[in-house]
């Protein structure tokens, strides 16, 4: 058959909230069907369930990754495709809800940020033929003893792309309770503005800077296999952003932002910031490259890291994001254990929130950081901990500043809705 008519189907937390809402989504995806497309449907859990799951699991360890911390924070998908599939056949249409394990998302066996390594496709492909209806657990995956896996936080829209990208698929679609990506999180900054179309690498800069409107390795898996993802809204039938190479960018831009790159793209937050600091650190001059070479073999990215001299020696201040904050601080523990230095003074701060300006129009304009913390400064907005880069500059700031913060610079570079 031609995959090409095959349509890959994300449809978030928020759209799969209610029984209403899952019904209507069925609905939406029948008159797809009824229109010639051939839909798979990747669903995540219903709104809040993830968070109540992983709340459940703290309050007996916090602490605690593996295995049956995968299981847990899997199994609100497996609710919202089972009455997604009900929702079908209540209206004589034949689907099939899929655990990872029974449709093949095979990955790798790292608990809670798990990697996919390969989707079978064959099954899909015969249910498709037969007129049956996949909908895909999103956000988990099976390791090679039969685990179950999850992907990370907001990992659903991994899952898709990825299934479009293992059908030959040429997009995606991801659908969510905005109607675009924004200049900025519109929850944050009412004044923001759609995007028509953006390029994988600035929406992967965006996602990694905290915009979690999409999960960062999605992109990065459209940019390698040249999977569009069109980022729409379930509740209107409308287009939203495509995100595309950079070469198919103005075709899609449809001359809305062709005149010149803004210097700034977008203003991004990401209000799940933790900074640790550590006062001194241990005199070993391998203690730094160890500490970070562990927390990378445990998948742990580690965001801003700052070191500077203090009264009682160097100091070291680095941001982890609150998903690894029970993992950095384990690693942590055992790396100081084996360094002998476990009397260490740390401190957590965790009500704090990054901010940062993105766009390829700062490459060749100078003078960007400097309106950028001009704006702070006017605003009376403390800068705990701050990084650049060619197209972003970040800063962690407190999270009682970050909306005065975004807004203001939302202003600042020219980016607010008329
Ligand atoms: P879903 O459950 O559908 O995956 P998410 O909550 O993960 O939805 O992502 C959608 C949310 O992302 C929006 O409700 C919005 O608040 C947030 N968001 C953050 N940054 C942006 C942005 N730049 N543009 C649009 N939405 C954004
Ligand atoms: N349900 C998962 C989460 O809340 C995955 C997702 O929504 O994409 O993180
Ligand atoms: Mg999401």
């Amino acid at each position: 058959m031609n995959s090409n008519q095959i349509v890959v189907k994300k449809f978030g937390g928020t759209s799969v909230g209610s029984i209403e809402r899952i019904e209507a989504v069925a609905e939406r995806v029948i008159r797809d069907l009824n229109k010639g497309e051939k839909p798979v449907v990747v669903a995540s859990a219903m709104s809040g369930e993830t968070n109540r799951l992983v709340a459940l699991g703290n309050q007996i360890d916090s602490n605690y990754r593996g295995p049956a911390y995968d299981m847990l924070v899997a199994s609100g998908e497996q609710v919202s495709i089972a009455l997604l599939a009900i929702s079908f056949e209540k209206r004589g249409y034949k689907a099939k809800p899929l655990l990872a394990y029974q449709l093949g998302i095979e990955t790798d066996k790292l608990y809670s940020k798990a990697r996919i390594l390969n989707i079978k496709t064959e099954a899909l492909h015969r249910w498709v033929d037969e007129g049956i209806i996949p909908i895909i657990a999103g956000f988990q995956g099976v390791d090679e003893e039969m685990n179950i896996t999850t992907l990370g936080r907001g990992g659903s829209d991994t899952t898709a792309v990825a299934i479009a990208a293992a059908l030959n698929s040429s997009s995606c679609e991801i659908y969510t309770d905005v109607p675009a990506v924004f200049t900025a999180d519109p929850r944050l900054v009412p004044k923001a503005k759609e995007i028509a179309a953006l390029s994988f690498e600035e929406m992967m800069e965006m996602a990694s800077l905290g915009s979690k409107v999409l999960h960062i390795r999605s992109v990065e898996l459209g940019a390698k296999h040249n999977v569009k993802i069109h980022l729409r809204t379930t509740f209107a039938e409308r287009e939203g952003t495509w995100i595309v190479s950079e070469q198919n960018l103005a075709e899609y831009q449809k001359g809305k932002e062709k005149m010149e790159n803004p210097l700034v793209a977008g203003v991004t937050h990401d209000a799940s910031t933790v900074v640790i600091k550590l006062n001194p650190i241990p005199s070993d001059t391998s203690f730094l490259a160890n500490l970070f070479q562990v927390l990378a073999t445990r998948g742990v990215s580690i965001d801003i890291i700052t070191q500077s001299q203090g009264a009682e020696g160097q100091r070291l201040a680095f941001s982890v994001t609150q998903e690894d904050l029970p993992l950095t601080l384990q690693v942590l523990k055992e790396v100081l254990k084996s360094a002998g230095s476990v009397h260490i003074e740390q401190t957590i701060m965790d009500n704090v929130a990054k901010i940062s300006v993105v766009g390829v129009g700062m490459r060749n304009h100078p003078g960007v950081a400097a309106r950028f913390f001009t704006v702070l400064a006017a605003h009376q907005i403390p800068v705990h901990l701050v990084t650049t880069s060619e197209i972003k500059i970040s800063a962690v700031v407190d999270q009682q500043h970050l909306k005065k913060a975004a807004e203001a610079l939302h202003t600042e570079f020219k980016l607010d809705a008329q």
